[in-house]
């Protein structure tokens, strides 16, 4: 949250939050008890310092980095996870192959079977058979593999999550104590 510099006629400077608008503040230098200007009158304030300087800083921290790396991690992981486990073919259905043999005629069966003898079900695979052969093989182990990263990524982003709503909700006192946190 923003701090707001309020002057005191000693000319020193005490931070104050827009949470303490309205109400009374003992000057820091000389003890001297300020009125906090009402919340309209905010605006007529310096902001401080470092308020302006640095609301990168603030708002991108080691947390956010954190979090933000656990994030395209899990991202990633899972993406890429999902690639390998996709069948990259239909899957065959062998119930409802074997029934429609039981079905057909001896007659047709024994044709078709007599195709298949002469001219042969083995024949080098092409390269999307080979590549889905591949992804299969790589699949099992690698998607699971792969998802377990993808958790670490999510309870690292969890982590940062963590770490980065804690401190915002102190920083609203002033500049000082966050500085004294970190
Ligand atoms: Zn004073």
């Amino acid at each position: 949250m923003p701090a707001y510099q309020l002057r005191c006629v000693c000319s020193a400077v005490n931070l104050v939050s827009v949470g303490q608008a309205g109400g009374t503040l003992a000057c820091q230098a000389c003890g001297k008890i300020l009125d906090i200007p009402k919340l309209r009158n905010f605006h007529l304030m310096e902001m401080e310092e470092a308020t302006v300087r640095s609301p990168v800083n603030a708002g991108w921290g080691f947390p956010q980095g954190f979090m933000l790396f656990g994030i395209v991690i899990a991202v990633a992981s899972f993406t890429l996870a999902g690639v390998l486990a996709v069948p990259a073919g239909s899957e065959i259905n062998s119930e409802l192959i074997r029934s429609n043999v039981d079905a057909a005629p001896i007659a047709e069966v024994y044709k078709a079977w007599i195709f298949f003898a002469s001219s042969g079900v083995l024949r080098p695979s092409t390269i999307d058979e080979e590549l889905a052969i591949r992804r299969t093989v790589l699949g099992g182990s690698g998607a699971q593999l792969l998802r377990l990263i993808g958790v670490i990524g999510m309870i690292v982003a969890a982590i940062g999550l963590g770490l980065s709503l804690k401190p915002s909700r102190r920083s609203s006192h002033n500049a000082t104590t966050k500085r004294a946190l970190v």
